[in-house]
Order: C-alpha cells, then structure tokens, then sequence
C-alpha cells in the first residue's frame, strides 16, 4: 500500500509540529528510520520530536542525536503532551496503534495531526491518513529512502541520513541474510557511492558487546537450551532469576536467538523471557515455516513470516509447556 507521494509533499511543505514514533525495544530499524526522518524533517525547517516507548540498547548510542529522544517509560507525561501537540504524526517501522501502548491513544486521540505510517509488517491496521507500506520491503529503512526517492529528495540522502538509513537495513536483514531484494543491493551500492563506511558502522552496531553479555550467551548455550532434533525445534529460556544473576540489562539478550537457527536441523526458534509483568516470546523460522501465524494465534503477537514476536500473562513454565505443545503444528 504505497499512496500518491503528493500528498505527503504538501504536508511536509511548512514547518510543522512534528512527532516521530516507533516500536518498544526499538532496534536498528526503528532508530535508523526514526533518526534518518528526523534529520530529513528538521532541515526542512520543521520541528521534530522522536519517542521511542522503551529505552534503546547501548550499541546504538553513537547515532547522532538519538539522545534527545524521548522516552516513554522515563517520562511518559512529557511524551502525552508532545503528541498531543504534534500537527503531523510519523510512525514508523510498527503496523498497529496497540503495538506503542499508552501512546496509541493519544495518537488516536489527537484529531488534528495528520498521521503517516510508514512500515513493512504484514497486515497494517486502519488508523492513518498517509500509508507508505510494503511487507517485501527489508526494512523500514529500505522505504524511508525510497520514500525520498519518490518525494524528490534523493540529495538529501548522504551523510548521517545515509548512516541511519544503513543501520536499519544491516539489522532488519540480520547481515543481508534475509528479505533481501534486488533492489535493496542498489540501494546499499548508492549509499557506498555517497561515503557510507558500512564497516565502521558494522563494529559500532555489531562489535560492541560487553563480557557480561558473551557469559551471558554461555550460559544460554549451555543450560538454558532445548533443541528438538525429531521436530527441528530450539527453544532457549531466561527466568527471572537469570536476569537478576546475570544483571541483564535492555538490549543484552538481542540476538541470542540467532544462535539456535545455527543449528542445522532447527527450523523454528524461539527465545522465552520472563519479563516483570509480562512473558515475552521471540520467533524465528526457516523457509516456509510461517512463525507469524505461531504468533498471531496462540500469542497475541505478530511481525514477519520469519521473524515475529508475542506475549503471553502466566507462568514461563505454563508459556514453555504451551509453546512445546502448538508449536509442530507450524512445521511443514
Ligand atoms: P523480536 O523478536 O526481535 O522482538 O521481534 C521480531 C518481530 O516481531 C519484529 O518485527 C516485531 O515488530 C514483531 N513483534 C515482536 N513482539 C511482538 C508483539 O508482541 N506483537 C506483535 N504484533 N509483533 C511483535
Ligand atoms: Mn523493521
């Protein structure tokens, strides 16, 4: 769903009020779509403000001006009253208004602004006025230069924009492993062309954990795994007390679940976490193996045929027993 760019152009003709929001726990995507629009819409004369729901990992710290973004969960009123003003509303990289929380409401609540969405998860919910959308995009990344291209802005895209707009197609693909397109390698070659340095960035994003989180990685390896070799299922789980032993702080578990898809025979992964108040699933598949239905059906969740995510409100054992019993169903 990819609307008449005009329309967006005459929105963004005079400065505005402007808020950018994404997803909770945002990651590479998120802040790099994030970031690279704020910068695009400030130097258009516009004022912006970009809110993130929860606080970004630490490997993502170098981004230029990342820390003058607000925070839900550090200053929630502030962020109410910020949308609440805002005469254009950004979201970026999430498809439903429920996905940001409290937040929604006040973006649904405010009649005035204009609302965009920008975003590549299936299924996007009716709640904007602009839609920039496109579930075979890699990336939300991928379509905010896109969305450039289309608005006559490709000059714009350099610098710290093309950073950004990198930052979110390295990760969204896990390294050009997955929802790679044409397209995007052309994209990547123009941001090459401009200057990007893609293998600084690429130690600041990916070489850049602590040792606390490589012990961590060991002892998920070593005594929180179960692989399935009959179903070619892995799970790996992390209890409350894990988090307290191993003092696992925002962003320290990313990527762990990779771990279990180098395993030749899983197919499906997933990662169960025991968070204060909720249980939080993440899901990965290989090939036709659609974790999105996994997750949509049996925990509340969603996100991308491969990768996706949900919750669930009880116990992590009673999370662990369920997941074990729907789980082969998704395997072809
Ligand atoms: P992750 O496992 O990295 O947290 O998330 C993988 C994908 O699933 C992301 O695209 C994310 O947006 C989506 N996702 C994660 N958690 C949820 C959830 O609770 N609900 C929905 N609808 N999508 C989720
Ligand atoms: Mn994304």
């Amino acid at each position: 769903m990819i609307e008449d760019i005009q329309i967006l152009r005459k929105e963004i003709k005079d400065p505005k009020d402007i808020v950018i929001l994404s997803h909770r726990n945002p990651d590479g995507d998120a802040l790099g779509s994030s970031l690279a629009m704020k910068e695009f819409l400030s130097g258009k004369g516009h004022f912006v403000k970009c809110i993130f729901p929860s606080e970004y990992p630490e490997n993502f710290e170098w981004m230029p001006g990342i820390k003058e973004s607000l925070i839900y969960d550090l200053a929630a009123e502030e962020v109410i009253k910020t949308i609440e003003r805002a005469q254009l509303i950004l979201c970026l990289d999430f498809n439903a208004l429920d996905r940001i929380d409290k937040m929604g409401e006040a973006v649904e609540q405010n009649k005035n602004a204009f609302k965009v969405l920008v975003d590549h998860h299936l299924d996007p919910e009716p709640f904007a006025d602009f839609y920039y959308c496109d579930n075979k995009a890699s990336s939300t990344c991928e379509l905010i230069y896109r969305m450039l291209n289309d608005l006559g802005e490709q000059h714009a895209v350099r610098g710290n924009i093309a950073d950004f707009l990198y930052t979110g197609i390295i990760t969204d693909t896990g390294s050009f492993h997955h929802a790679t397109n044409s397209a995007l390698f052309r994209i990547v070659a123009d941001l090459k062309d401009k200057g990007l340095d893609d293998s600084y960035l690429q130690n600041l994003i990916f070489n850049s954990q602590s040792e606390k989180q490589m012990r961590l990685l060991g002892h998920c390896l070593a005594n929180r795994m179960n692989i399935n070799e009959e179903l070619g299922i892995g799970l790996i789980y992390l209890s409350k007390d894990d988090y307290k032993e191993f003092d696992i702080q925002r962003g320290d578990t990313e990527g762990i679940i990779n771990y279990l898809l180098k395993v030749k025979i899983v197919k499906l992964a997933a990662f169960i976490t025991q968070q204060p108040r909720i249980i939080k699933l993440s899901l990965r598949s290989k090939g036709e193996i659609s974790v999105q239905a996994l997750a949509r059906d049996h925990f509340s969740g969603g996100g991308h045929f491969n990768a996706s995510g949900g919750y669930a409100h009880s116990s992590l054992a009673h999370v662990i027993k369920k997941f074990w019993e729907v789980a082969p169903v998704y395997i072809k």
